[in-house]
């Protein structure tokens, strides 16, 4: 796992969605200084080549000024090792000036939108479909390579083939992410996916995928496809990501990824103080994604799919439960279903088809089509 540190400039955001736990506009915004701050922190935390994610809340609301400072901040004093930036954003305070600092440093952008704009703004909000595609082509014109994530709720994963189609159709680049439950929400698990329907919905994206081979990518499907193959993950939630990610929040506190920060309970130390990583390790937080990794040794130990896999996403399984260890990512069916798919997918293609489980399983009496192979070794 290479080394990872998200920078969340701000918790603020301008769109208000409806499952999302951000907050308002006007959170307060990144110093330069804490930026600095980072790089102090970094000459001695750690000797190897860092990839910088700029996360939020929304991070454009820091200003075009803010990265023009920040970006060569981190490259210079860094140097020589070797920087990579990328940036997750919804695009809406995207500028030709923001634009143009972004070309220069190679930042791919991560946005995101749920499919059309009916859906897209029934789950994100009225107008934001238009305000991201603006962005959108100011990003394009300035070359940078966007990609979409969309967020599959228990609401859109009916339309999942209009979903996919528009993909399809807009010649864009599809990766999925389950709605989880939100945290600021009355009803939490209203927009929830649930496991099965996640599981379901990978093996659905599967059969599209390669029933549109060469047309469409699929990161999600790319990702699972090489995990199994390599026998280890290729994306955070299926590695131990602990140790090797941290992020920072917007008054240099830091955390073990952006999805705690503004959780006092999983502050690690501050950039401000240069902790070592041994310093680290005596947080409470530290502590905690640890055992669950210690816990993913013993809970998943029978599973034909623990190196690849490793639990899921720690966050996902602890956070729900208020910070106790009571099982794995709750994901684990959907993490199964897409795993014993492929596995039996590979199986069929390459022997013909001569694993008695999965002859026997449901998913068996559907003719799968062709092609994992190619998925398998295609270069990420
Ligand atoms: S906590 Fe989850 S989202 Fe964050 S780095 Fe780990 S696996 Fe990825
Ligand atoms: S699929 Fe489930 S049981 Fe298997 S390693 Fe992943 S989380 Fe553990």
């Amino acid at each position: 796992m290479p080394f990872h540190v998200m920078l969340i400039p701000t918790l603020g955001c301008p769109a208000n969605c409806s499952y999302c736990w951000s907050s308002e506009e006007k959170s307060p915004i990144m110093s330069i200084e804490t930026i600095k701050e980072v790089v102090e922190w970094l000459k001695t935390f750690r000797g190897d080549s860092v990839t910088f994610t700029f996360h939020g809340g929304e991070p454009l609301l820091a200003g075009a000024e803010f990265y023009r400072e920040a970006l060569p901040l981190l490259v210079e004093g860094l140097s020589p090792r070797r920087i990579a930036f990328a940036i997750q954003t919804n695009l809406w305070k995207m500028t030709p000036e923001i634009a143009e600092i972004f070309a220069e440093y190679g930042v791919p952008i991560g946005s995101s939108l749920d499919g059309p704009k009916e859906l897209n703004d029934l789950q994100r909000g009225k107008g934001y479909y238009d305000k991201t595609m603006r962005g959108y082509e100011i990003a394009r014109e300035h070359g940078l390579n966007v990609r979409f994530i969309t967020t599959f709720t228990s609401h859109s994963v009916k339309q999942k083939e209009e979903i996919f189609n528009f993909y399809l159709e807009k010649g864009l680049t599809l990766k999925l992410h389950p709605c989880l439950p939100s945290l600021k929400d009355d009803n939490p698990e209203r927009w929830t996916l649930a496991p099965e329907e996640y599981g379901e919905l990978l093996i659905y994206l599967l059969d599209k995928y390669l029933e549109n081979l060469g047309r469409i990518e699929v990161m999600n499907i790319d990702h699972l496809c090489k995990c199994v193959f390599t026998g280890h993950g290729t994306v955070c939630t299926y590695v131990d990501c602990m140790g090797d990610t941290f992020a920072v929040g917007p008054d240099g506190d830091i955390y073990p990824c952006y999805r705690f920060i503004g959780m006092p309970e999983y502050v690690m130390g501050n950039v401000y103080d240069r902790p070592s990583m041994a310093d680290l390790a005596q947080s409470e937080a530290w502590k905690k994604m640890h055992k669950f990794k210690e816990y993913v040794d013993t809970a998943c130990s029978k599973c034909a799919h623990i190196k690849y896999c490793r639990g899921g996403c720690p966050y996902n399984a602890i956070v729900p439960t208020s910070g106790e260890i009571e099982g794995v990512d709750p994901h684990c069916l959907a993490y199964k279903m897409i795993f014993d798919e492929i596995n039996k997918r590979v199986n069929e293609e390459m022997f013909g088809g001569s694993d008695m489980d999965s002859m026997f399983s449901p998913s068996s009496m559907r003719p799968s089509k062709s092609g994992i192979m190619s998925l398998m070794l295609k270069k990420l």
